[in-house]
């Protein structure tokens, strides 16, 4: 087995798993790190007595030692559109124990870095990433920081402050949020990112695994995210890559990623051809419902933008005024899910328009409706 190690997706620099760093520090270059060596994909050692995530623990790349900070994610229910179409299927990760799919990477992040011997951390957030960082540093005792926009859902700061994390709200974009979180890493806290550190990616992975074992052992044509960052996407794919090197399925999912119009840099840069994502230009992103897609910077637009062209999938865009209307005909089929999450609903038409009517889509239902208050 290959030792685990970063290294920087731009020029290939190798950096070891316990670095302080965050991103490539050539000047040049400024990457983003990814995760290398560790386990290869083997279904015998998927532990049948473990429900959570973690039943995949010997198929994970974290440090030696690593010992599961748990609160049970994982095991999010798959279901289908009704019982006479399977071709649409949820999977449902708002169900996880913060209400987001951002326990999925918390958990292995902040495992990884327990193991390492962190005690502290920072990380800043809109909303899911704060809100899921602050229960798994609550549950693995390491003392939590985290920069957030005062603009940000009251609902999802309130739950921050009661797991316990000192939150400390910056005025102004999501951006300078962003730069308030680097500041305090430059001044030596390390940076539990959830963009940045290969170790939320290693918990995404786990998306298509459990997708994989739900549907019989294979995946749909088709798997859709809402895209801010892309993390989950992302995970999609490094989970559905190790899947086929394994000689478990022949082919990858076609990935798909959806942003609203009010916020759109990826699909900009995936119709014009471009290799990454520019920030959008002035006068910048406007006021929209899906607040945790509203990353008018992107950061790791190269390889979203590479894994929506290499699997033949897209980056789509749907108007604003098609989400309210999304979020309420899934709420009309019981599902509860959070404006931004309700967007991938809203691209079904796009990419049936793309895939045809006998393609399998399956939906990311990121978010519950629960933290974003009732609609209006
Ligand atoms: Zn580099």
């Amino acid at each position: 087995m290959e030792e685990l190690h970063f290294i920087c997706d731009c020029c290939g620099t190798p950096y070891p798993v316990d670095t302080q760093l965050w991103r490539c520090t050539d000047p040049a270059c400024l990457g983003n790190f990814l995760l290398k060596g560790g386990p290869r994909f083997d279904p015998g050692k998927i532990r049948q007595d473990d429900f959570s995530l973690w039943r995949y623990r010997d198929l994970l790349p974290l440090p030696t030692g690593t010992k599961p900070v748990s609160l049970g994610e994982g095991g999010t229910p798959l279901i289908s559109h009704s019982p006479a179409d399977d071709l649409v299927l949820y999977k449902l990760e708002f169900m996880a124990p913060t209400g987001s799919f951002k326990d999925r990477g918390f958990t292995t992040l902040v495992s990884g870095l327990a193991a390492q011997g962190v005690q502290q951390a920072v990380e800043d957030s809109s909303g899911n990433a704060a809100a899921s960082f602050a229960a798994y540093a609550a549950r693995g005792g390491l003392k939590a920081r985290v920069f957030a926009p005062a603009s940000a859902s009251p609902a999802k700061l309130a739950q921050v402050r009661i797991y316990g994390a000192a939150l400390e709200l910056v005025p102004g974009s999501r951006e300078m949020t962003t730069e308030a979180a680097h500041a305090a890493v430059a001044a030596g806290a390390r940076y539990a990112s959830h963009v940045h550190h290969p170790f939320m990616m290693v918990g995404l992975r786990t998306f298509a695994w459990e997708i994989w074992e739900q549907m019989g052992k294979k995946m749909p044509d088709a798997i859709v995210c809402p895209v801010g960052q892309g993390g989950l996407l992302l995970g999609a794919y490094e989970g559905a890559l190790a899947l086929r090197e394994a000689g478990l399925i022949d082919r990858l999912p076609r990935i798909f990623g959806v942003q609203t119009a009010a916020c759109d840099p990826m699909v900009r840069a995936f119709e014009e051809g471009e290799e990454t994502a520019a920030p959008l230009p002035p006068p910048g992103p406007q006021p929209t419902r899906a607040e945790g897609i509203r990353i008018a910077a992107p950061m790791r637009s190269r390889m979203v933008l590479r894994v929506a062209r290499e699997t033949g999938g897209a980056i789509l865009r749907v108007p604003e005024e098609a989400i309210l209307e999304a979020q309420k005909s899934l709420a009309l089929q019981g599902l509860f899910v959070e404006p931004t999450s309700a967007v991938v609903m809203a691209a079904r038409p796009a990419i049936r328009a793309i895939l045809g009517l006998e393609a399998q889509i399956l939906l990311a239902l990121t978010g519950s409706g629960l933290k974003s208050g009732a609609p209006v």
